[in-house]
């Protein structure tokens, strides 16, 4: 009998980035697909075969620990769940920063922390769709920016914790997804799609650390879109 074939979890896989990693897996992975989206995770698995959806609403820690029973070996986790609300520090209120941790941080440590023994198991890959924002703050962008560098730190000191793992932060510019119409609506442009990274070529950068030789550990990888998108 053939051996089984790796198994990913991709949180946030029912639009965006996440389902773009998804279907960049697909070929190779079986899937369980995150996102709270039921019939969007369903119309997905339903394309890519060795899928299944994985609903649950990560900022529930109860309906987190309900949802990996049974996982008990798993090879690549990404974590592209997240939220981006904007906003100048002078205009956000402590709803917003606790919301924006509770989703891109604390979310995806109690994920990261529940699944450990099953990373353990294979030597798996964390995947961390972190952001720009990881990496320099700018003004409007405080809360969001603060989340993205307290989910870089986790990813050092999870690498730091667990030689065995790799643990890969993906940093990508500006990406065509429902997220970044939000972002635009927030500034108060014109939405241009072009003008963005297409989702693929986040889960191509995703696909690029999981699938590098096992010798080599890929940390961080910066996606910027090329200067002359930006119009
Ligand atoms: P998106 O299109 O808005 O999709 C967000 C995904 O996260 C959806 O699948 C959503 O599920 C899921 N999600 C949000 N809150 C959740 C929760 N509490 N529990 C479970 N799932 C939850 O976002 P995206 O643009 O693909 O962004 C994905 C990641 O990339 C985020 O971490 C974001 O910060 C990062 N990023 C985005 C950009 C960009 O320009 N778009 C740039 C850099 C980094 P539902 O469908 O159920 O709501």
């Amino acid at each position: 009998m053939n051996d089984p074939r790796p198994l990913a979890l991709v949180t946030g896989a029912s639009r965006g980035i996440g389902a773009a990693v998804a279907r960049a897996l697909a070929p190779t992975h079986d899937l369980l697909l995150g996102g709270r989206d039921a019939a969007a995770l369903e119309k997905l698995a339903a394309e890519l075969p060795g899928s299944r959806p994985w609903a649950v609403e990560l900022t529930d820690p109860e309906a987190t620990a309900a949802a990996v029973q049974g996982i008990d070996r798993l090879d690549v986790l990404v974590h592209s769940a997240g939220v981006g609300m904007l906003g100048t520090i002078a205009e956000t209120p402590p709803e917003t920063w606790r919301r924006q941790f509770d989703v891109n941080v604390v979310a995806v440590a109690e994920l990261t922390r529940l699944l450990l023994p099953a990373l353990r198991a294979t030597g798996g890959d964390v995947v961390l769709v972190n952001s720009g924002s990881g990496l320099a703050a700018r003004a409007g962008w405080g809360s969001y920016a603060a989340s993205k560098f307290a989910l870089r730190a986790f990813g050092d000191a999870l690498r730091a914790e667990e030689p065995a793992l790799r643990v890969i932060s993906v940093h990508p510019g500006r990406v065509d997804t429902d997220m970044q119409r939000g972002v635009v609506a927030h500034e108060g442009g014109e939405y241009d799609g072009a003008r963005f990274l297409r989702p693929e070529s986040v889960a191509a950068a995703v696909l690029a650390g999981v699938t590098a030789s096992p010798d080599a550990h890929l940390t961080e990888i910066v996606v910027r879109p090329r200067a002359d998108l930006r119009g």
